[in-house]
């Protein structure tokens, strides 16, 4: 899959299941934007991603050196190892204060925020990256005072498992089990990037925008905000 249609699929999936678990519409929104950005991480693994190219020239060169020590593009990044191993450094990062209360987990909260954020504003949009940064900063930082960030970490791991059910419907299919090489596939989208898939992308962008509506119209109706 290519980064916008893991996105798309990784916020659809935590509204649908957020909205039926009847989770509050700031704290829906919050957890929404830490799954999406965390859903493009397994594709550090390469330097051609939309997330290796977001902060060029930083993010290109973690991009380098992760697809090094994964051993490749879909090895070590697109397994259950992967999803369990993001999601205990961000626990364990819960565990570590950083300063003014705030757990270092923030850290990994600002990033996957400045990820969605750089996926969402306009490529054109120049330094855009930088923007993308303040806004994963300040969101991050926000969302710890006003609600607590408890469930980062399952977030994390959550976006990552849904970029594997992403890919997991390509061709090509993900490594569950790495380090074993047994590659899990149920190609029912065929090749990353083709046709089948930009259809599917399209519906999924429309799921995700009937899904928002009620959260954010919500949250602009309790602070008073015309949209
Ligand atoms: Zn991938």
């Amino acid at each position: 899959m290519i980064g916008r249609d893991h996105a798309s699929l990784a916020a659809l999936v935590t509204l649908g299941v957020g909205r039926m678990a009847g989770v509050g519409p700031s704290e829906l929104l919050a957890i929404t934007g830490c799954v999406a950005g965390a859903s493009l991480l397994p594709d550090l693994d390469e330097t051609g991603s939309s997330v290796a190219r977001m902060a060029e020239p930083l993010s290109g060169i973690v991009a380098w050196l992760t697809g090094k020590l994964a051993g490749g593009h879909r090895q070590a990044t697109h397994s259950l190892l992967a999803a369990g191993a993001a999601g205990l450094a961000v626990f364990l990062a819960g565990r570590v204060p950083l300063g003014d209360g705030a757990p270092l987990s923030v850290v990994p909260l600002a990033i996957t925020y400045a990820i969605t954020a750089r996926a969402l504003l306009p490529v054109g949009i120049r330094p855009g990256h930088a923007l993308a940064v303040a806004i994963g900063a300040s969101g991050a930082w926000a969302v710890w005072r006003y609600s607590g960030i408890a469930w980062c970490w399952w977030a994390v791991t959550a976006g990552v498992a849904l970029h594997l059910v992403g890919d997991m419907i390509t061709s090509r299919g993900v490594p569950l089990m790495w380090p074993s090489r047994w590659q899990l596939s149920l190609p029912v989208l065929g090749r990353t990037g083709g046709w089948q898939e930009h259809l599917v992308g399209l519906v999924l962008i429309a799921g995700v925008v009937a899904l928002a509506w009620g959260p954010v119209g919500s949250i602009a109706f309790m602070h008073d905000i015309r949209i």
